[in-house]
């Protein structure tokens, strides 16, 4: 008997099953609103001009070749990362208090981190993450294999579809202190709810005063809004209030479309340089037994369009042509909506939400009804991933919403 007799049956990932099981229906109008990535109006995956361009640049470099990258990465990219992140002029880059792993995509980045955190952050009764409720969808999975304890934090309220800020607020004055908080940058996945301008301010200074540690997963920077700039202002607020460790797992899956190439990057910011320093060289450890050193390829092309100010004003407006894509889609399914049967003042949310997703406020039920009865995909929770919407089916989709809900 093999030694590996007892090895049980994992379950299936939930939306790589929904990915199979579309691909498995046969019927014309099936339509995917599951799928994690960006689609163009033809339910297409997009590559957008300014990558193609790099990726041609970089193909016609001589000498190009596959040697290894550093451990922590390809120079250029990581400081043109920073500078994304943390804002060109910012304090932290001009004293050195930050220090930074390219890593696998934002996955990997909030792996690294959470290995970090549970080896390197103070044993203590806070020793303990704390993540929305309801949370992403691999943020617990991912902490608890670094073999971090976790606790919830109140986010969302059902009945009004919108951030339940009085709880969060209170759940952050009461947690332990020191206690360490998964923050979203932007474009909350699965709610598509964000904190304002305001809201951000005084979770900031909460978690300021309670010496909470804010761990930020910003993996849609430019993707919700547009804007670069605006969609890292949460963390750019926190950065500037000088918290004694803050950090942030950076994924340029989406705002480049770059999801298979895994390209990302851990920055943990300090109060001095010379910590940066010896925080860098611990997660060169932890990085070399991992993965030893990062995939080049999408770096590269990350790297080719942040450091060109003209491809990266070509980038700037493909990220309009996504956003606006995704806000038009909104839009046009609300007002189908809401000018059908029963639907009155009923759809806001779609269009206050933000980002990639939207939490409709669909039940179990009704997205059974929608897969089994019109072929329309979402996970249970009745989350859309919006570009999935296009011209060509947002009625029949607004039809299959009307259907279950009226
Ligand atoms: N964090 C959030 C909130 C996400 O929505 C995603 C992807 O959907 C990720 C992290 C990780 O993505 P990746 O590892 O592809 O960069």
């Amino acid at each position: 008997q093999s030694p590996l007799a007892g090895v049980p049956q994992a379950p299936k990932d939930p939306m790589f099953g929904l990915s199979a099981a579309y691909r498995a229906d046969t019927d014309p109008k099936k339509v995917d609103l599951g799928v994690g990535a960006y689609r163009d109006n033809n339910a297409k995956p997009w590559v957008m001009p300014v990558v193609k361009k790099a990726d041609e640049i970089l193909r016609q470099t001589p000498d190009l070749n596959h040697e290894y990258l550093p451990i922590a990465g390809l120079n250029e990219y990581l400081s043109a990362s920073q500078q994304l992140v943390f804002g060109e002029d910012s304090p932290i880059l001009k004293d050195h208090r930050v220090a930074t792993m390219q890593t696998i995509s934002g996955t990997g980045a909030l792996h690294l981190g959470a290995r970090f955190l549970h080896k390197f952050f103070p044993e203590s009764e806070a020793k303990r993450v704390y993540v929305s409720s309801p949370p992403y969808v691999n943020h617990l999975p991912i902490l608890h294999d670094a073999r971090l304890e976790t606790g919830f934090y109140p986010y969302y309220t059902p009945t009004t579809k919108s951030l339940d800020f009085e709880n969060l607020l209170s759940t952050l004055e009461t947690i332990p202190r020191n206690s360490i908080v998964l923050l979203h940058a932007c474009a909350h996945n699965p709610t598509g709810v964000d904190p304002t301008q305001s809201q951000w301010r005084q979770i900031a200074s909460v978690m300021r005063e309670r010496h909470h540690l804010p761990f930020f997963d910003s993996a849609y920077q430019g993707f919700a809004s547009g804007d670069l700039d605006a969609d890292a202002w949460a963390i750019r607020h926190f950065a500037s209030l000088d918290f004694p460790a803050l950090l942030v797992a950076q994924s340029y899956a989406k705002n480049f479309g770059l999801y298979g190439e895994r390209t990302g990057c851990l920055h943990v910011v300090t109060q001095e340089a010379e910590l940066a320093g010896r925080i860098g060289s611990q997660m060169e450890k932890l990085q070399r037994v991992n993965i030893s050193t990062p995939p080049a390829y999408g770096a590269r092309i990350a790297s080719t369009i942040l450091n060109s100010p003209a491809l990266f004003a070509e980038w700037q407006s493909d990220l309009k042509t996504m956003s606006g894509r995704i806000v038009e889609m909104r839009k046009a399914l609300r007002s189908l909506l809401e000018n059908g049967k029963g639907g009155e003042g009923k759809w806001k949310h779609l269009t206050e939400q933000t980002g990639m997703f939207c939490y409709t406020g669909l039940d179990p039920e009704q997205v059974r009804q929608l897969r089994e009865q019109w072929h329309v995909y979402l996970t249970g929770d009745g989350r859309v991933s919006v570009s999935g919407l296009n011209w060509g089916n947002v009625r029949y989709v607004a039809e299959a919403f009307g259907g279950v809900t009226g």
